[in-house]
C-alpha cells in the first residue's frame, strides 16, 4: 500500500485503522443501493473481478446527503463510490494497519455483532427524499383539485389551506388525490380530531359542543369527478368520527 494512499485516510478514524470492504459486504452494498435507489453505484463488472475475502480500503467517506454517506473505495488500479446509509457505513469493517502497511482484518465475530440483523438477514433502509417529494405534490393536487378554497367553508387563501389526508398515509394510505381534501387549517384540525364529519355523500356534521361552524352543510366537491375524495375512505373515516362521538 502506497504511502500517499494512507495520507487520504478516513479522517474520523485514528490514523492506524481503517474501514474496508470485502467482495461479499461490497456486494450486499450495492444491492442495497440499487434497492434504495441512491445515486451513484459501482458497475457489476468491476465487482466480478474483485478477490475473495481481500481488504478493498475506504479511503473517504463524507455525508452526501441526509443520513447517506459517500464512501471512495481504492481498488487496486482505480477508485470508485458508493452511497450507503449511516447504518450500512457504521457495519462495515475497521481492521488494523500493520509495520509493514498491511490491513489487519477485523475479527468476523465483530463484524457480524454490528449487523442491525445478526442473523445475516439482508436489510432495507427507507429512503427519506421520496416521501417529502410527495407530500408536496399531494399539497399542490389538492390545493388546486378543490381550487383553493376550503371543502366547507370559502377559505381560499393559499396560507390558510391544507391538503388534508382522509386516512393517515401512516397507515398505508397513499398520499393519492382521492384520499385528499382541500381544508382550512380549523377544519383540518376539527377533521382530524372528529370534531367534524363528512358523511360519504358530502353531508357535513359537526359535533354539538365543538363550537365549529361550517359554512355549507356539504361539502364543495373538485371540479374534475376524478378528483372526488375516496367513497371508501370516507366511509372508513366517518365511521371512526361516529364511533368517537357515541
Ligand atoms: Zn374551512
Amino acid at each position: 500500500m502506497e504511502k500517499n494512499l494512507i495520507a487520504c485516510f478516513e479522517k474520523d478514524l485514528p490514523k492506524d485503522r481503517v474501514r474496508y470492504f470485502t467482495k461479499d459486504i461490497l456486494i450486499e452494498a450495492i444491492k442495497a443501493a440499487v434497492r434504495e435507489k441512491r445515486n451513484r453505484i459501482i458497475s457489476q463488472e468491476h465487482i466480478d473481478d474483485l478477490i475473495d475475502n481481500k481488504p478493498y480500503i475506504i479511503i473517504k467517506s463524507e455525508h452526501h446527503k441526509k443520513d447517506e454517506m459517500r464512501l471512495w473505495i481504492h481498488f487496486d488500479d482505480y477508485i470508485d463510490f458508493i452511497d450507503v446509509s449511516i447504518l450500512r457505513f457504521e457495519s462495515i469493517p475497521i481492521g488494523a494497519i500493520s509495520e509493514n502497511n498491511c490491513v489487519i482484518p477485523e475479527d468476523p465475530k465483530i463484524t457480524e455483532s454490528k449487523r442491525p440483523y445478526p442473523n445475516g438477514r439482508e436489510w432495507q433502509e427507507r429512503v427519506e427524499r421520496k416521501p417529502v417529494r410527495r407530500q408536496y405534490n399531494f399539497r399542490k393536487e389538492v390545493l388546486e383539485a378543490y381550487s383553493f378554497q376550503c371543502a366547507v367553508c370559502s377559505v381560499s387563501n393559499p396560507t390558510f389551506l391544507d391538503a388534508a389526508h382522509i386516512l393517515p398515509v401512516i397507515k398505508g394510505n397513499n398520499d393519492t388525490l382521492n384520499n385528499g381534501i382541500c381544508l382550512c387549517k380549523n377544519h383540518h384540525i376539527a377533521f382530524d380530531n372528529n370534531l367534524l364529519g363528512i358523511k360519504p355523500n358530502g353531508d357535513i356534521i359537526v359535533t354539538e359542543d365543538s363550537g365549529i361552524k361550517t359554512e355549507f352543510n356539504k361539502m364543495e366537491y373538485p371540479k374534475n369527478k376524478d378528483d372526488y375524495p375516496s367513497q371508501e375512505n370516507l366511509t372508513i373515516k366517518f365511521n371512526d368520527f361516529l364511533n368517537k362521538n357515541k
